[in-house]
């Protein structure tokens, strides 16, 4: 075959995921040592999850009830009863030998996950347990038995972007529903890539699996240097092998693991430590009574609210923000729109500063202020200006917001007289803007008015600022 060069062949690219996500639980998956991070090597471990010869596992009840409510929320099949079986393999960080997972039975099957009018095929989620961690001294097995849950895609996906769309919405929904954190930097949502390319018309191609993965961006250059590194195989005549390969962050390549395993290797069989787990149907409707709103949902109902696309989308992708715009819709004191803008503005501002600052006792109290500095606003009665130092100074002293309007005297002007002398004042100190304003500088009226607001402290109504300086630059042009 011939050497052609990549640009004039045309592929395609089959991409699927299998995300792992460590559970939300108090307790590891088959023993009571707590599911916790950080801690020093080997001090949350037991003979369970250690894996002494003869222990006897017992499930988490939490474990199951959460990858449910994943399964329910990704429009999966709930299996009434399932197994739990051996995956076998030796590897130091794996004391038993194998790991507890499942494979005839998936609790999961056959959802879809739907993003902008696509679906995107979910074959099955499965529980599983973490292994443990090598180190610089040996094995840590703090990380062994933390509960995961494993979801497969179809390979659906046909660019490293649309993988992208998917893990980022994944991650969002599986935050809101409280079955993970993923926190991708603690390693608590990992993924393996499976990338496979083909020329058009021709059978799909050998796949190759990127192992452990974490990181949006290290899963998308992962996947872009795969398909280049197999286009050009393939454009030079010869075979991409079926591998599992390593991706290294650093270098940005991806290195030879192993010839790739088949499920044959894992030597799959029940475990015989545990008896087919039955799912009644009242646990899975309990769980599905008990589902919250989510983002796809929270997208069309805040829209409905009158708050535009993108404002929503900024309060949805950070779950504190949207907990806040929730709380404060059900105070019912001023509109979501206004809200949204507090929220996104001077609030975000905030706790971006003091990201700890929100707890249960002192959220009510910042609410409630968000929403009458809201109503404030759509009476017209505060600039924004002023909306700001009114939010700043009851976060630093506390106090009603009515209360603290009148004693920092912070109400809008809005008296005519007042305004037209500001105006008056501000075009003889700036004359130069004004011609700019003349000349065609449109920016310039902003200025103009900027300058409007700085004389009476943010105090004076903007709009009619505007409109006075407007009205006098046309008067002296007559
Ligand atoms: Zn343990």
């Amino acid at each position: 075959m011939s050497i052609e060069s990549i640009d004039n062949i045309k592929f395609q690219t089959a991409i699927g995921l299998e995300v792992h996500m460590e559970l939300l639980t108090e307790t590891k998956m088959y023993c009571s040592c707590k599911n916790t991070f950080g801690e020093r090597e080997n001090a949350v471990i037991c003979p369970v999850c250690a894996g002494y010869p003869g222990i006897l596992p017992s499930m988490n009840k939490r474990a199951v009830e959460l990858a449910v409510r994943a399964g329910l929320a990704l429009n999966c099949k709930i299996n009434r009863s399932f197994k739990m079986s051996r995956k076998n393999y030796f590897y130091p960080d794996l004391p038993k030998a194998y790991q507890i997972s499942q494979f005839f039975a998936p609790i999961c099957t056959n959802g879809f996950l739907e993003i902008k009018g696509k679906k995107y095929p979910i074959s099955d989620i499965h529980l599983e347990e973490d292994a443990g961690k090598l180190y610089e001294n040996g094995v840590d097995f703090n990380r062994s038995g933390i509960p995961l849950i494993e979801l497969v895609t179809e390979p659906c996906f046909h660019s490293a972007a649309e993988a992208m769309v998917f893990l980022k919405e994944l991650r969002l929904i599986t935050m809101y529903l409280g079955v993970s954190d993923c926190r991708i930097e603690q390693g608590s949502m990992r993924c393996d890539v499976n990338v496979s390319v083909n020329r058009i018309g021709e059978p799909c191609g050998e796949r190759c699996e990127l192992k452990n993965v974490s990181g949006f961006s290290n899963v998308y250059d992962g996947i872009l240097y795969e398909e280049i590194r197999q286009k050009t195989l393939i454009s030079e005549g010869c075979r991409v092998l079926r591998e599992t390969r390593r991706w290294d962050p650093e270098k940005k390549e991806s290195v030879l693991l192993r010839s790739k395993e088949n499920t044959a290797d894992y030597r799959y069989f029940d475990d015989p430590d545990f008896p087919e787990i039955i799912l009644t149907e009242e646990f899975v409707q309990d769980i599905f009574s008990k589902l919250p709103m989510l983002p796809n949902k929270k997208r069309s109902y805040y829209a409905s609210l009158g708050v535009s696309i993108q404002a929503a989308e900024d309060i949805i992708l950070d779950p504190q923000k949207d907990s806040i715009f929730c709380d404060c819709i059900r105070m019912d004191i001023c509109g979501a729109k206004t809200l949204s803008g507090l929220i996104n503005g001077i609030a975000a501002e905030f706790l971006n500063e003091a990201p700890n600052y929100l707890n249960e006792i002192n959220k009510e109290g910042f609410c409630l202020a968000l929403c009458k500095i809201g109503r404030l606003r759509e009476k017209g009665a505060v600039s924004s200006t002023s909306a700001k130092l009114l939010f700043e100074s009851h976060i630093k002293g506390g106090g009603d917001i009515d209360l603290l309007l009148k004693e920092l005297k912070l109400e809008q002007i809005s008296d005519s007289e007042y305004i037209e002398k500001l105006a008056e004042r501000v075009l003889a100190e700036n004359r130069k803007s004004v011609e700019d304003y003349r000349r065609g500088k449109t920016n310039a009226l902003a200025f103009l008015v900027g300058q409007c607001m700085r004389l009476s402290d943010g105090k004076a109504d903007p709009s009619l600022c505007k409109e006075a300086v407007l009205k006098r630059i046309v008067y002296e042009n007559i």
